[in-house]
């Protein structure tokens, strides 16, 4: 099948639902359902991607964009790299910005240097490549002031992408392919072997992904709490850009080594927790990933904290978005920070493990990332869809 190659930046806003029946029908538009969107189109399939919102605005637009991939152990590091893959493709296709820009670790005490010795030492030189402390001063713009930094490490196979963009761009290139249709503002009320039922009629899809994130629970109250699925909701904000800070590399901290499996599996990494207990247990107190990246137009994402309850309550703590703003101008060695806008994540957290992938019927599938770490697995997610799709017909 012939692929059609262009790059809109915003999805045409339709609501017509397809009168045939596609191959596969995907509910949610955010960027797991977009990913298994742009595989199935890839392998000719004909798609329907039906989405109750008029443009993507979950947890995919509102993230860092940053695709961690380094940071994972085990499966998910190996579903990781797949997802690279995938990203590199997508943007080859249609356009949307993606950026093999890595991530630079800021090390500033020697445990945390010591976690970052240790994963060279594992995964080789040249997945983790070990920076002075001038040279990550550096890279932060912070000129000869390195302030208390001690070092670090730059991670080349971490990827960025927009996420203001991406998932627009993707549904957008998606939407003008001639075996996907795209449907927004429409509901999805209840799914069943065979159909997708919508506030606007039936859609009937030969196989059917439900991807919905967070809102797994809506349509599968059972499966969401058999998961223990929670909303877990993340305080963001996007800042001015002290005018020397220009890469594009997504920057990671201690808070942020505390988050991912790869650190704290070092033989240094209790030794990091501790510490960090020791001299910031405040933004222990709210579970922050102090990181930020940068966006095309020179802005800077900056986050994050971490709340979780079955219900996402709207109310944003003011200290705690200061707290972290303050350990960000900290980090790029500058007063503070101008901040430009604010905004609420939420996405699908579980204890019981990063990724909820179930049968719900014959031929209905639902996928949700249980872990704040869809943007990293997305396309490798997808990909192994389709691997196992592939598998149980030959
Ligand atoms: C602040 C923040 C920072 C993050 N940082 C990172 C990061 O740096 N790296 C990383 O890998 N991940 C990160 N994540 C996690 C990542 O954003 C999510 O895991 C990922 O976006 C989940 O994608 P999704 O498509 O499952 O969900 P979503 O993007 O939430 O999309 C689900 C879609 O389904 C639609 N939908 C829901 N119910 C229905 C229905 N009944 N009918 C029709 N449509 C429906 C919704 O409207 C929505 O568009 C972050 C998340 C947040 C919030």
């Amino acid at each position: 099948m012939s692929i059609t190659t262009a790059s809109p930046s915003t999805p045409s806003p339709a609501a017509e639902l397809p009168s045939g029946r596609s191959d596969l029908v995907i509910v949610g538009a955010g960027v797991v359902g977009l990913a298994h969107a742009f595989e199935a189109a890839r392998r000719g399939l004909t798609v329907t991607v039906i989405e109750r919102d008029w443009q993507p605005v979950g947890a995919s637009v509102r993230n860092f964009g940053h695709c961690c991939i380094t940071a994972q152990r085990g499966d998910l590091l190996e579903l990781a790299y797949r997802s690279r893959a995938g990203w590199l493709e997508a943007a080859k296709s249609s356009g949307l910005w993606a950026k093999e820009a890595g991530a630079l670790v800021v090390a500033r005490s020697e445990a945390e240097l010591a976690v970052l010795e240790e994963l060279r030492e594992e995964r080789g030189a040249d997945t983790v490549r070990l920076r002075t402390r001038e040279e990550v001063a550096g890279e932060l713009g912070r000129g000869a002031d390195a302030g208390d930094i001690v070092g670090g490490a730059f991670l080349p196979d971490d990827l960025r992408v927009n996420p203001r963009e991406a998932a627009p761009d993707l549904a957008a290139w998606l939407s003008i392919q001639p075996n996907v249709t795209v449907v927004w503002g429409t509901n999805v009320n209840g799914v069943e072997e065979g159909t997708v039922h919508t506030g606007r009629g039936p859609v009937h899809g030969d196989r059917i992904l439900v991807c919905v994130g967070h809102d797994l629970d809506r349509l599968y109250p059972t499966a969401a709490e058999e998961h223990g699925i929670e909303r877990c909701r993340l305080t963001m904000a996007r800042v001015a850009a002290p005018d020397a800070f220009r890469t594009d590399a997504a920057i990671l901290t201690a808070t942020s080594m505390l988050r991912y499996d790869a650190f704290t599996a070092m033989p240094s990494g209790p030794r990091l927790r501790e510490e960090v207990i020791g001299h910031s247990p405040e933004l222990l107190d709210v579970v922050a990933n102090v990181m930020f990246t940068r966006l095309p137009d020179g802005t800077v994402l900056v986050g994050d904290s971490h709340a979780y309850g079955r219900t996402a309550i709207p109310f944003e703590d003011e200290p705690t978005a200061q707290l972290l703003l303050d350990s960000a101008a900290k980090v790029l060695g500058t007063g503070g920070l101008q901040v430009k806008e604010r905004w609420q994540g939420v996405y699908a957290s579980s204890g019981s493990g990063p990724l909820l992938v179930r049968d719900m019927a014959p031929g209905v599938r639902a996928i949700s990332v249980t872990s704040g770490i869809g943007m990293t697995l997305s396309f490798g997610l997808a990909a192994a869809t389709f691997d196992e799709s592939l598998a149980a017909t030959a």
